[in-house]
């Protein structure tokens, strides 16, 4: 899921264009199924996880869509198909209607919490439990089904729509527990509120989490990319950056993606099916 973040390089008119390609991409998620994967083809990636020194795992909205998670536009129905994505997922729109921003994100994660992690996820997360220190978790979602599915660490490049931070940088005086109540929750001391924890239109990624992701993908001699259109920057980027340092990068997603072109492999098969029979019982040889 992608809330939209750009950062410093997104003009408004290029986050309309992501967001375009972005829904293009997932109308094709429900596209036909491609032929069966070959058996050698599991069991060579299989034997590329056990030797791999280093794996980036990077997940998009395809994984949270088997799970049955709504996207922005498909929960964005009945009520909220009035509003702009900008004025649902800006701090601008969030200043001009605090309340309205508010619920929206209370309804989401109402939806998000009538879901569950997929086996995708549970498998991810097991094989990060066996091999704590060759894997680093990257997604550009914002459900926390990866973490509901015990992984962590997980880098969140798009925030996390479970959590809040506040508007402002927080003084003494704010307290998140002086909130409670349906409105957005607000400092009785200072005014400032509380909002959602995600990257919003025109807001830098969070630097910390795409440092080490980019290091990650310089680092990393194997790169799974899952679920995701590949065409939202700089999430994509990873790939390219894994590429060109001789990674092997392997692409699982039903339908083509624009990163096909720098992967040694693309798995046409849901994440949720596929993954299970990569990463079970496999045993580190470290
Ligand atoms: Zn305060």
């Amino acid at each position: 899921m992608l809330e939209w973040g750009g950062s410093a390089w997104a003009l408004p008119y290029a986050v309309r264009l992501v967001f375009t390609a972005f829904y293009m991409s997932l109308d094709s998620l429900h596209a036909p199924a491609a032929p069966p994967i070959a058996d050698t083809d599991i069991a060579s990636l299989r034997q590329r996880l056990q030797e791999a020194r280093h794996v980036l795992v990077l997940t998009g909205a395809g994984a949270s869509a088997e799970s049955g998670v709504p996207t922005f536009r498909d929960a964005q129905t009945g009520y909220w198909a009035q509003f702009s994505p900008e004025e649902m997922a800006s701090e601008a729109g969030f200043l001009a209607h605090p309340q309205r921003v508010w619920d929206w994100y209370q309804y989401r994660r109402q939806l998000i919490s009538q879901v569950l992690p997929n086996a995708g996820h549970v498998a991810l997360a097991q094989w990060q439990a066996c091999h704590p220190d060759r894997m680093t978790l990257v997604t550009q979602n914002v459900d926390g089904l990866h973490q509901r599915a015990g992984s962590a660490p997980v880098l969140c490049l798009h925030g996390n729509l479970m959590e809040n931070r506040w508007l402002l940088p927080p003084k003494p005086c704010c307290d998140a527990r002086f909130t409670e109540g349906d409105a957005p929750p607000q400092c009785p001391g200072c005014g400032n509120y509380l909002r959602p924890g995600v990257v919003w239109f025109g807001e830098a990624l969070p630097h910390a989490a795409l440092q080490q992701a980019q290091d990650a993908a310089k680092a990393c001699d194997l790169m799974l990319v899952i679920g995701t259109s590949g065409h939202v920057y700089p999430a994509a980027g990873l790939a390219h950056t894994a590429a060109r340092g001789g990674a092997h990068v392997v692409v699982i997603n039903p339908e083509p993606t624009a990163l096909d072109g720098v992967a040694d492999i693309c798995l046409r098969a849901p994440s949720a099916q596929l993954l299970p029979q990569l990463l079970s019982a496999q045993r580190s040889p470290h």
